[in-house]
């Protein structure tokens, strides 16, 4: 799939990407927030990133009312989630001094969208982070942020049990080389010429296949990484192109794009996404 883009040029699916050789850091254990939703008396801790503006939102006591006359733009922290069409909803919330994150009703959204527009019209909130019952009145923000947090919850605990399972595993198991260390130590020795390398200029010996199967021109093992299957030569547009991201639905560049869906792997998430433990559309439970 290849389309234009007006703002940014060509943007092509990251399935094309070959694997990262480095993935960016993440941890599963500071995933969530300690604020929470309440679903039927249960709470539902909101993950950090699903928290896109706080700053940090003024809280307000458990104690008062929720109505208009104590709710004012300060006090929104908004929440983020995708609905089953893939789009990005937004949600208002007031953060309450206990850590809850309560849904503002719509009359008080209404309110302070229109304080915020004549007010503030350059405001995050009337500008990006438009409330749901605006952009899409079909869904409950809430019960589809609850659903979201939830799963979130589930997929963080099965990487965590994941994890423990392979330190032991790693613990009772003599070390070797890894598959690319065995492969790159393998690959020595087929051409010891040293050659420059047409990208960062170094020289480098070790032959290394280019992914278009017809250019000769020299690149090293670092700048093939780097290319992610790309031909420096035959290739040279989609180097500078962006790739959509099949979680958020972001377009982002190239060392920022094809990272793996937390649940099957593919190498198609932007590096927000994968450092939020997302999933691809194809995983999503909702789609
Ligand atoms: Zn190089
Ligand atoms: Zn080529
Ligand atoms: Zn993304
Ligand atoms: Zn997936």
């Amino acid at each position: 799939m290849q389309f234009f883009h007006p703002a940014c040029g060509d943007v092509y699916d990251a399935t094309i990407l070959s694997p990262p050789t480095e993935l960016p850091p993440r941890s599963h254990a500071r995933s969530l927030s300690p604020y929470y939703l309440l679903s039927s008396g249960k709470k539902v801790n909101v993950p950090w990133s699903a928290i896109v503006r706080d700053r940090p939102a003024i809280e307000l006591d458990d104690a008062v009312a929720l109505v208009p006359r104590n709710c004012f733009h300060g006090n929104v922290v908004v929440l983020r989630a995708i609905d089953t069409d893939g789009d990005q909803l937004y949600g208002w919330f007031v953060k309450r001094q206990s850590h809850l994150l309560q849904r503002l009703t719509k009359r008080i959204i209404i309110q302070i969208g229109m304080t915020c527009n004549a007010v503030r019209p350059s405001s995050s909130l009337v500008t990006c982070f438009i409330d749901a019952i605006f952009t899409n009145s079909t869904v409950d923000f809430e019960s589809l942020a609850v659903v979201r947090f939830e799963r979130k919850r589930s997929i963080l605990g099965d990487v965590a049990s994941n994890q423990r399972k392979t330190i032991k595993k790693r613990s009772s198991r003599p070390t070797r080389p890894t598959r690319a260390r065995s492969a790159r130590i393998a690959k020595k020795g087929v051409d010891e010429h040293e050659t420059t390398c047409v990208v960062c200029m170094e020289d480098f010996t070790g032959f290394v296949e280019r992914p278009c199967g017809k250019c000769t021109t020299p690149v090293c093992q670092s700048c093939s990484d780097r290319m992610r299957g790309m031909c420096a030569v035959c290739d040279r547009s989609k180097l500078n192109a962006h790739y959509e991201c099949h979680g958020c639905g972001g377009l982002e560049d190239l060392k920022h794009s094809g990272f793996p869906c937390v649940t099957c792997g593919e190498n198609v998430l932007c590096a927000m996404c994968y450092r939020a433990y997302d999933e691809c559309y194809a995983c999503d439970p909702l789609a």
